[in-house]
């Protein structure tokens, strides 16, 4: 199949991704996909999202089901099996929306994404940057990801929102690529972002606060409300959403399921701005 340059807009289609064998901390992200779908299911809500959509009337999204890990359990082999189904899911049609596992899913499933479609640009939520060339000598760690991205020029722009926590190494990266920057210290310009290319929207559940977000395996105080995320969700102007991941939430930690719910909040809002532009 030809690469696509101009982007028409699909329907989503949810992907699990049940991966956290790369996290050098703490497992446990790999729990996540099936609690934030009962999340999103959970009738002390209900499907509507804020924009008016209603994500419970038949067809409003897909679903593909999820990446069975492999035998081996191996990052070289989570590579191939995550990059073969973001194909699949372009190929059928749709735009993968991803629930992770943790953040190492990232690097896979935007190469399959961009193998089909090109330029896209990135909007990263994130505590953290996770530039890392490597991290405790692994190239393929959940630090690492976009570092891999920008370093074989996947991403057009990548564009970084919720950074409190970064380092000396990291930030001669983030020059290095020409990353952009917005951390927590001076939030305001995530505020009015705006793209030229099909976004790629990649959340990170530590870009929010601990305290709306519990359930993480690298908690940092200092981060976003819920408010502030959806506000930058639904003001965030592109020429269409190519795709999305929601990644590192760990059911284990989580508290009186907060943090599922949040989740499942934010990607209504995610999944309504693939459906309504
Ligand atoms: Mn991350
Ligand atoms: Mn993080």
């Amino acid at each position: 199949m030809d690469k696509e340059t101009e982007y028409r807009q699909r329907p989503p289609s949810l992907l699990d991704l049940p991966f956290d064998a790369a996290s050098s901390f703490m497992r446990g992200a790999a729990e996540g996909p099936a609690k934030i779908r009962s999340a999103l299911k959970c009738d002390s809500s209900n499907m509507w999202t804020e924009s008016g959509i209603d994500l419970g009337a038949e067809g409003a999204f897909h679903d593909s089901g999820y990446v069975q890990p492999g035998p081996l359990g191996g990052l070289d082999e989570m590579l191939e099996l995550i990059s073969e189904g973001a194909r699949k899911v372009f190929d059928e049609g749709y735009a993968p929306v991803f629930l992770g596992g943790d953040h190492a899913v990232t690097y896979p499933a935007f190469t399959g994404l961009v193998e089909r479609i090109s330029p896209v640009s990135i909007l990263h939520f994130d505590a953290h940057p996770d530039l890392y060339d490597k991290f405790e000598g692994d190239r393929l760690s959940h630090a690492c990801p976009f570092a891999r991205i920008m370093e074989e020029g996947l991403a057009k722009r990548l564009v970084q929102v919720g950074i409190r926590t970064t380092n000396g190494h990291q930030i001669e990266q983030a020059a290095r690529f020409g990353v952009e920057t917005i951390t927590m210290k001076d939030p305001g310009a995530a505020e009015a972002l705006s793209f030229n290319e099909p976004l790629y929207i990649s959340f990170d559940v530590d870009a929010l606060d601990p305290a709306f977000a519990p359930g993480v395996s690298h908690p940092e105080p200092g981060g976003l409300s819920t408010r502030e995320v959806i506000r930058i969700i639904q003001s965030v102007k592109a020429p269409g959403f190519a795709g999305a991941d929601l990644v590192e939430y760990n059911p284990s930690l989580d508290v009186r399921d907060i943090t599922a719910m949040t989740c499942a909040k934010i990607l209504k809002e995610i999944l309504a701005r693939f459906i309504s532009g």
